[in-house]
């Protein structure tokens, strides 16, 4: 075993990633770029990441923003919970530990959106405890290494590869021999085409002894991917237009959007012009339908969103507008943070393009 991670820290000299996160121990970036790095491939998460620092360069920064802005930051990237987890850990962080990310496994756990894993990554690169920090790609290179055939999404398989992970860990090199498993993952033993002719772990590989690299990790669980059909009311009156801000416990929670309506459902036009909100907010105007949309496909982890925008002139009348819809005037529209799927409809759309 001590041979993988001699193996894994002699490959990780030669070939580690050249990432602005990298070299230096600084906590709070350790912290801001594992959170990026969750549910955002390395390249698009770069970028983010470098902005995001720049405007908030310390916890303090982070904790005294306003969360409209911390999620303009974060636009594009999806996954917004993410974002609003960084803002409430930076506020808990501010208050309990003066701005200063403890040097503590368990109290770093404690902050909000930080799992095992990321208080593994935190704990091991900034601080060098001996923690071992197991995603898909400390998954992937386990099962294989190993030929583990445990499901790694099974209670079993996860205590297993925890164990596993923590026997083999380096605990002199850590924070090392973590972002070492994280690269060998992403370059040398990839989910496909993985490099078994050109891999320093070959001769130890019991998967490449076994032939059996195609098939592992095992997964119990195939995900249930479930539809959703939003049909965004982008209503416009003279240079004003309406918005509402989504609410908590949904997906893009906290961000803006044109009213919705959304259903299970793919509906016409004419179906919707028949809904009751529809009917309710629109009675009393005179309106044209300008334009109508693609239907945009929105992939998210459990959920597909089929989004598509009906752009409305509004001639005459006050549409009835629940108390959440606010009206903006329509220059400010790209100061307000909005989901991929909201940028994709109106960069798309007749007089609504970003540069205005
Ligand atoms: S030999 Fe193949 S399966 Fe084994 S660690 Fe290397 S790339 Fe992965």
């Amino acid at each position: 075993m001590n041979n993988f991670s001699h193996l894994l820290l002699q490959w990780y000299q030669q070939h580690q990633r050249n990432l602005p996160w990298r070299n230096q121990t600084d906590p709070y970036k350790i912290w801001i770029s594992e959170i990026i790095l969750q549910q955002t491939r390395v390249e698009q998460g770069k970028e983010y990441y470098l902005r995001f620092i720049q405007r908030f360069p310390d916890v303090m920064s982070l904790a005294s923003a306003q969360e409209d802005e911390v999620l303009k930051y974060w636009q594009g990237l999806g996954y917004y919970t993410r974002a609003r987890n960084l803002h409430s850990g930076a506020k808990y962080i501010a208050d309990r530990f003066n701005g200063k990310i403890p040097a503590d496994y368990d109290d770093i756990l404690k902050i909000k959106g930080v799992g095992n894993y990321t208080a593994a990554a935190i704990a091991s690169i900034a601080f060098n405890l001996p923690y071992a920090a197991i995603d898909g790609n400390a998954y992937r290179v386990l099962s294989r290494v190993f030929d583990v055939n445990l499901p790694v999404d099974s209670q079993k398989g996860k205590i297993f590869f925890a164990e596993l992970a923590q026997q083999v860990l380096d605990t002199r090199h850590a924070g090392s021999f973590n972002q070492a498993m994280m690269d060998f993952g992403s370059l040398q033993c990839k989910p496909v085409n993985m490099d078994c002719e050109n891999c320093c772990m070959a001769n130890i590989c019991l998967a490449n002894k076994n032939h059996t690299q195609h098939s592992l990790p095992i997964k119990q669980k195939s995900i249930q991917i479930k539809k959703r059909f939003f049909y965004y009311l982008c209503i416009c009156q003279d240079d004003h237009i309406y918005l509402q801000k989504r609410l908590p416990k949904d997906i893009w929670a906290g961000l803006y959007e044109f009213p919705l309506i959304e259903s299970e459902t793919e509906l016409s036009w004419e179906q919707i012009m028949n809904t009751p909100y529809f009917s309710h907010v629109l009675s009393h105007c005179l309106f044209t339908l300008e334009h109508i949309s693609p239907v945009y496909k929105h992939q998210l982890t459990h959920r597909l969103v089929m989004g598509q925008f009906f752009y409305i002139k509004l001639h005459q009348g006050a549409p009835q507008w629940p108390p959440e819809v606010q009206t903006i005037s329509k220059d400010l529209l790209f100061s307000y943070p909005i989901s991929r799927l909201m940028e994709t409809g109106l960069g798309n759309m007749p007089s609504f393009h970003t540069d205005q």
